[in-house]
Formats: structure tokens, C-alpha cells, sequence
């Protein structure tokens, strides 16, 4: 599988506005944000989509979301925040490398479109 730009953003390769990052993940600003707050958390694993992650994979996708949620904390809008994962491209994804997009700081309208 060819290395994804998230692959190369985790590698220094391409440049991104990192907001957090330890062993398992890396977050960074959304280079098109389509809310106020918009950060993607991504595992520093290369899994290509959340149906792929395996049983081995459970304490990262835990991880992702507990810093999902300190990250929205850390910027102010830890009262209201919305987490999306797409799940392929009819679901919208269109980086394969797992990440959880972190969105806050406008009202959400549900169902998602
Ligand atoms: P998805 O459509 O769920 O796969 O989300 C991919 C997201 O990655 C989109 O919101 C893009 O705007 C974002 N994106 C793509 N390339 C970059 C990049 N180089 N830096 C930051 N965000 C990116």
C-alpha cells in the first residue's frame, strides 16, 4: 500500500499545524476546516479504516477518542463537540489512514449529511 498524506505528515515529510502528539497519535488542524474547531487525530499506525483495525488494535482507538476529547477540551469547546469517523468512500473518507475528525465551535444538525 502506497503511504497516504497523513503517513507523511506523521513523518515530517509534509507540513501540518500539529496541535498534540505522543506514541500513538498525532492531531492536527484540518487543512480544510468545516467548523471553527477542525482536528484530525490520527494513530501513528498506518490502519487504512476503522473496519480494519483489529482486537490488537483496541487500546489505540480508545486512545483516540480519550485525546479526541482532551484535545476538544484543550480548545475551548469541550462542551459541546462532534467526533466523525468515515468509514469508506461512499462514507465520505477519502484519506485512507484512520482518523477521527474533532469539530466544534458551530451547531450540528443530525442527522449528518
Ligand atoms: P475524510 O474525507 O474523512 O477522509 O477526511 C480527510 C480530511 O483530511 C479532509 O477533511 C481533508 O480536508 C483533510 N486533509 C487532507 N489533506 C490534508 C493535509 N495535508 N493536512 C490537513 N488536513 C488534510
Amino acid at each position: 500500500m502506497s503511504r497516504t498524506i497523513f503517513a507523511k505528515i506523521i513523518d515530517r515529510e509534509v507540513p501540518a499545524s500539529i496541535v498534540y502528539e505522543d506514541d500513538l497519535c498525532v492531531a492536527f488542524h484540518d487543512v480544510a476546516p468545516r467548523a471553527p474547531m477542525h482536528i484530525l487525530v490520527i494513530p501513528k499506525k498506518p490502519i487504512a479504516k476503522v473496519a480494519d483495525a483489529t482486537a490488537d488494535d483496541q487500546a489505540i482507538l480508545g486512545h483516540l477518542l480519550l485525546k479526541a476529547a482532551q484535545i476538544a477540551r484543550d480548545q475551548g469547546y469541550g462542551e459541546a463537540f462532534r467526533l466523525v469517523i468515515n468509514n469508506g468512500e461512499a462514507a465520505g473518507q477519502s484519506v485512507f489512514h484512520l482518523h477521527v475528525h474533532v469539530l466544534g465551535g458551530r451547531p450540528f444538525t443530525w442527522p449528518p449529511g
